[in-house]
């Protein structure tokens, strides 16, 4: 009998409702996307410290457009406003400045999940070679028109669907002064403790060519932090590496879970997952999420072109520098925006992390049971134990278990692969995997001895 239920379980979830995921992925458009590129160009500058009142040029024209876009675009589900952060003086703030993100968010519909938010975010603003320039011309169509022009399509796609969790579609400015606009974002956020439990920041995603001139579509990068390089870590860091948890911490566990998203509804396009906080010694909006604790990744394309990012336009010994439209590949683009709403609408249906996961650990023995609390959503239909090698970076192994809150895998050892367990609901959607902390005996019961 017992065996039966768990073939039935494992099936539903084999069987999951990958519908409304496919359909949302394939209403994305390239022509849209190019359109909108083409479209922030046009502001001359989007320097975040350019005049903000002129109407046709500048960062203000800038959002003022991709505000009404968004609302346009978007459901009437979808609330889109501006969020301002001033900021009085810094390296590249020569004077007091208001940095204004363009925010649009579309509210959950589960009450368990509407508290948990997703975030996508692509900066508008732009710099010629100088960041602190406002006026002279800086195109910024990759670096990030692209990564903009990626949330206002999310946004304008995925406001037509309900999803359990809430989204957040954000352009942000300030980037190229410092990733201000995404720091009081951020900062406000953990004031407020909202539950973002995964931030996904897209910038430079519009470059299919490398710059000896070879191309290639089919690739694009995530970069994904492990432990924090902090001085003082948080005991829930401490006490994931006290059993070698460092690959498993909410980050990484979130960039699987993108990974296998993009996998399963985006074909011929490879997420390659770089286990690293961003490209070597440099940083993006993403940054500051992290640094308030928040899961966060970074997609960046698969080789950058640097004649093409935060240069002036001129022509120097026949080749042209600036970041103009003509080198952004808009249907590379589009793939990009594509692997976004497999990964958020993935993340954003599913059940939420499964809660105090725990390894027992209450004699030595060679099977490995986990115990957990049921998660709060009503459509949880079970869970699934995901195994791999400890050195493997995917996982390898899965068992579904059904609708418990502990299980035991015989014969299988906790001391030689490394555990996950994910939740999954009625439809098949599955959550981001959690990793096991240390079952503790209650204080003063003898421990398990160790030889
Ligand atoms: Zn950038």
């Amino acid at each position: 009998m017992k065996k039966v239920l768990l073939v039935a379980a494992a099936s539903a979830a084999l069987t999951a409702q990958a519908g409304p995921i496919e359909e949302m992925v394939g209403q994305v458009s390239q022509q849209r996307i190019e359109a909108n590129i083409r479209k922030l160009v046009s502001f001359g500058t989007r320097n975040s410290l350019s005049d903000p009142d002129n109407p046709t040029r500048g960062v203000g024209a800038a959002r003022r457009w991709i505000l009404e876009e968004m609302k346009r675009c978007g459901s009437d589900r979808l609330q889109v406003a501006f969020d301002e952060h001033l900021v009085e003086s810094g390296v590249r703030v020569p004077k007091p400045t208001k940095f204004v993100n363009v925010v649009a968010t579309l509210p959950g519909t589960q009450a368990e999940s509407r508290d948990r938010v997703y975030v996508v975010s692509g900066h508008y603003d732009s710099m010629p070679s100088s960041p602190v320039d406002p006026d002279r011309d800086a195109p910024g169509a990759n670096d990030d028109a692209s990564g903009t022009a990626v949330s206002i399509e999310l946004a304008c796609v995925m406001s037509k669907y309900k999803f359990d969790a809430t989204l957040v579609f954000m352009t942000v400015a300030g980037e190229e002064q410092g990733l201000l606009g995404a720091t009081g974002y951020a900062k406000a956020a953990r004031a407020k403790n909202v539950n973002i439990a995964g931030m996904i920041t897209n910038d430079i995603v519009g470059n299919s060519r490398a710059p000896d001139g070879t191309v290639d579509r089919s690739r694009l990068r995530l970069f994904a932090q492990g432990v924090p390089a902090v001085k003082t870590l948080p005991d829930d860091v401490v006490a994931a590496l006290r059993t070698s948890g460092e690959n498993d911490l909410p980050t990484r566990q979130l960039a699987r879970r993108i990974q296998e998203a993009a996998t399963q509804y985006v074909k011929d396009f490879k997420v390659e997952v770089i286990w690293r906080r961003d490209r070597f010694l440099r940083g993006g909006d993403h940054f500051p999420f992290l640094e308030e604790g928040y899961p966060a990744v970074r997609f960046t394309e698969p080789v950058e072109d640097w004649r093409h990012q935060h240069q002036d336009v001129r022509m120097q010994d026949g080749v042209q520098f600036g970041d103009l439209p003509e080198f952004v590949d808009f249907g590379y683009v589009a793939n990009v925006a594509r692997v976004n709403a497999a990964a958020l609408a993935s993340l954003a249906l599913a059940p939420s992390v499964p809660r105090e996961v725990e390894m027992e650990n209450l004699r030595l023995e060679n099977d490995t049971t986990i115990r957990w609390q049921p998660n709060p959503e009503p459509d949880v239909a079970g869970y699934r134990i995901v195994w791999r090698e400890t050195t493997a970076a995917t996982w390898q192994f899965t068992k579904d278990i059904g609708n418990v809150t502990r299980f035991t895998l015989p014969g299988i050892s906790k001391d030689n692969y490394t555990f996950g367990l994910v939740a999954y609901d009625k439809d098949g959607n599955v959550s981001v995997a959690a990793y096991p902390k240390p079952y503790r005996p209650a204080a003063g019961a003898p421990l398990p001895v160790l030889r």
